[in-house]
């Protein structure tokens, strides 16, 4: 018998027909089951396959903690020492599933894993009561194809994040670069349509799942990644003073023109194209040169990693190995200090769904030159925090350049504007966006199940306590 057939009503009720139950408001999740298949959240960003979307998921997760959602994180366990779970923060539990051996092997190799990361899933869910977990977030198309399964077997939503897409990418190589196989775009295919939610960073990303994609836009919510500010703040003695201590504690010179690249280092992200527009620069003025420190902080990732010394190597070649400083990836607190330090960040990506760093520099109060694409015409005003470039030739960046070099105050004073913002692109302004995306898509598919009268196909899910 149904539920609305054993409510006992008052006989008026009785003779209209089976009274209706108020319907359910929407409720919002307690647990939420992140998953980031192929990089954990534990692992140092700037280098390999760790970036942008490791940090933001400790930086999500850890707010959503704060607002009462618990989250846990699974992710592929990359080495036999690894505890089965790491407490990240109170309420965010990082769980590592074994799947396919610890060392070697790549990102291309990880859809064959897939089936053994689900089943490591399962077996920590099996574990627990029915209804553990409200909602499957997965980030990147890898964590999707379980999330899906996840998702549809414990009878609750699956919310996805694209991270980057292959069909954008493809829009967009670098010359020489290595397309993405046409499995991930089949891949990717299928989450957008087995997703309840597509979270993009930016319209600009919502559009292109759209176009490229087909994804159903009622389905589709765009929420702007957020920066920690506590983290990332200009000095309280001001942007340039704040400049100042940054440079002497990095042993950089007080005034030097100072352009910053800091990432993973990989074609797609194009730091040869700020060398080679230092490269220009110095050319056309030579006296630059004794005041010219270019940082170029991070690891070989990606298709990089073909040639993990092909940057250095442009450098000497292209005669400005004197200046440029490699740095492998640093800690968040002390990559603040070398923003706070940089004259200005060059990003001339090629392609960025939103480009983090772009928001983290400037919150320390530095601009940023950057190319003008995916989420970076977002993340950059454009004359007032910053410098938009189209396209990719150095000569551009070498002018944008000239800007700096010509008005030092230049820095400064863009540098208060973008300052002010970033203020706006805080994380608990992202996880209260994203609660509400979990919410409407919980009330969805609660709305469904009621309408099919309980017969989803989750319904015989099984669980049972330890
Ligand atoms: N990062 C870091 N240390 C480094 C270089 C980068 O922690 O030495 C972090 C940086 O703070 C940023 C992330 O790596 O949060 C890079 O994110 P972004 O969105 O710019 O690029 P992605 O890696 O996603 O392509």
């Amino acid at each position: 018998m149904s539920r609305l057939g054993r409510h006992r009503g008052p006989a008026s009720e009785t003779v209209a027909g089976p009274p209706r139950l108020p319907l359910p408001g929407p409720r919002r999740p307690r647990r939420v089951a992140m998953l980031s298949v192929h990089t954990s959240p534990l692992h140092q960003p700037g280098t390999g396959d760790a970036g942008g979307m490791n940090v933001y998921i400790v930086e999500l997760a850890k707010r959503l903690a704060t607002i009462d959602v618990e989250v846990e994180i699974f992710t592929r366990a990359t080495s036999a020492a690894l505890p089965p779970a790491v407490e990240l923060a109170p309420g965010v539990l990082v769980r590592h599933v074994d799947a396919g051996p610890y060392e070697g092997l790549a990102k291309e190799d990880l859809p064959a894993q897939l089936c053994a990361f689900t089943h490591g899933v399962m077996q920590a869910w099996a574990g627990h009561l029915a209804g553990h977990y409200d909602l499957v977030h997965s980030h990147y198309w890898l964590s999707g194809h379980v999330g899906w399964l996840a998702a549809e077997r414990w009878g609750v939503p699956l919310v996805h994040a694209m991270h980057t897409m292959a069909k954008v990418k493809n829009h967009a190589l670098a010359g020489g670069d290595t397309p993405e196989p046409a499995s991930r775009v089949l891949g990717e295919t299928q989450v957008v349509r087995a997703a309840d939610r597509l979270i993009a960073n930016t319209e600009k990303e919502a559009e292109e799942l759209l176009r490229h994609y087909d994804a159903d836009t009622g389905r589709v919510a765009v929420v702007h990644p957020g920066v920690d500010l506590e983290r990332f703040r200009p000095v309280a003695c001001g942007v340039e003073a704040g400049r100042a201590a940054a440079r002497a504690r990095l042993g950089l010179p007080q005034d030097a023109l100072v352009p910053l690249f800091a990432g993973r280092i990989q074609p797609l992200k194009a730091p040869d194209v700020l060398l080679f527009a230092v490269a220009r620069l110095l050319e056309e003025r030579p006296q630059l040169r004794e005041r010219m420190v270019v940082p170029v902080i991070g690891g070989p990732s990606g298709s990089g990693l073909a040639k993990p010394e092909g940057l250095q190597k442009l450098a000497a070649r292209l005669g400005i190995g004197d200046v440029v400083l490699f740095r492998p990836p640093v800690g968040q607190e002390q990559l603040a200090d070398w923003y706070r330090a940089a004259s200005v960040l060059v990003m001339p990506s090629y392609s960025e769904s939103f480009g983090l760093v772009a928001i983290e520099a400037q919150a320390c109060g530095t601009p940023v030159i950057a190319a003008e694409v995916g989420g970076l015409p977002v993340a950059v005003r454009d004359g007032t925090s910053g410098v938009l470039v189209a396209g990719h030739d150095p000569v551009d960046y070498a002018r944008a350049l000239h800007g700096f070099a010509d008005d030092p105050a230049l820095s400064v004073r863009m540098g208060e504007a973008a300052a002010r913002h970033a203020r706006s692109f805080g994380w608990d302004t992202a996880a209260t966006a994203t609660v509400d995306v979990y919410m409407q898509a919980m009330q969805e598919r609660r709305m469904r199940s009621l309408h099919d009268g309980g017969s989803s196909p989750h319904a015989g899910a099984l669980a049972f306590e330890p």
